[in-house]
């Protein structure tokens, strides 16, 4: 029941629902941001205050769950070109949680100020957390910002290649591609891709919810810190030192994969 996790408070003219949720034991600092999303996506539903709780199928007529919908809507997700792409994300040998937060942000699911707002929750601002311009759609605060630009630049200039792309945020995935290079080293390279638009959610999180200071160069430099420690430590097929990955790597991709 929602009631059991949290408590009904007024503020002004407004009733607001605060979470109460107690969890097994205390949260690491890395979840902590995880849990800044949970709340902010749960914020995102206007709940009513003295409705009962269930549970609405947003498939077809029925409002009821059947076997038969469910099949339905796997079958159209899987047969869109979209589908391809998300099957091509859920091969990269990156982290399940960033992996999350990639799916989320090309379903446009990601809790953007732009999309809270849509969704009627209170937000202070639709601006963007980390340039203040534009709205905070997630093709924007992930691909388009100047700050996240600076970011994509010096991923392309650290590789020593140019590439023009394009800014809805499957294209750009399809973009990140080495064309002389096998399809092995691609699978590890896209997941280079999915760091940095992890590291840039995470970075603009804590701007949001922990006042943090915009920096493309920490984003960056964690993205790279982050594949080459999932593929030394959690994949254990890199046997290069991660300075051979910061100076040179496209010679470390092709030693590694
Ligand atoms: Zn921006």
């Amino acid at each position: 029941m929602i009631s059991e996790v949290g408590e009904w408070a007024t503020t002004g003219e407004n009733d607001v629902f605060l979470w109460k949720l107690a969890w097994r034991r205390q949260l690491f600092v890395w979840e902590e941001d995880q849990y800044g999303q949970l709340i902010s996506l749960l914020n995102s539903i206007r709940w009513k205050r003295g409705s009962v709780d269930k549970r609405i199928w947003g498939v077809g007529d029925l409002k009821t769950y059947t076997v038969g919908s469910g099949y339905r809507v796997l079958n159209e997700f899987a047969s869109s070109t979209s589908g391809k792409w998300f099957k091509e994300l859920w091969s990269l040998k990156v982290v399940g949680s960033a992996q999350l937060c990639v799916w989320r942000a090309m379903l446009e699911k990601l809790p953007t100020r732009l999309s809270l707002d849509k969704r009627g929750a209170a937000v202070p601002s639709n601006l963007c957390r980390l340039s203040k311009k534009f709205e905070e759609a997630a093709q924007h605060v992930l691909i388009s910002c100047e700050v996240v630009q600076n970011v994509w630049d010096n991923c392309d200039r650290w590789l020593g290649i140019s590439f023009v792309r394009n800014h809805y945020i499957i294209n750009h995935f399809q973009s990140f591609f080495l064309s002389r290079f096998s399809q092995k080293i691609n699978v590890f390279w896209r997941g280079m891709w999915v760091a940095i638009v992890w590291e840039i959610w995470m970075h603009r999180n804590k701007i949001e919810f922990n006042s943090g200071i915009v920096d493309d160069v920490e984003i960056f430099t964690l993205a790279q810190l982050k594949v080459w420690s999932w593929n030394k430590f959690r994949w254990q097929s890199g046997n290069y030192c991660v300075s051979d990955w910061l100076l040179c790597p496209i010679i470390y991709l092709q030693n590694t994969s």
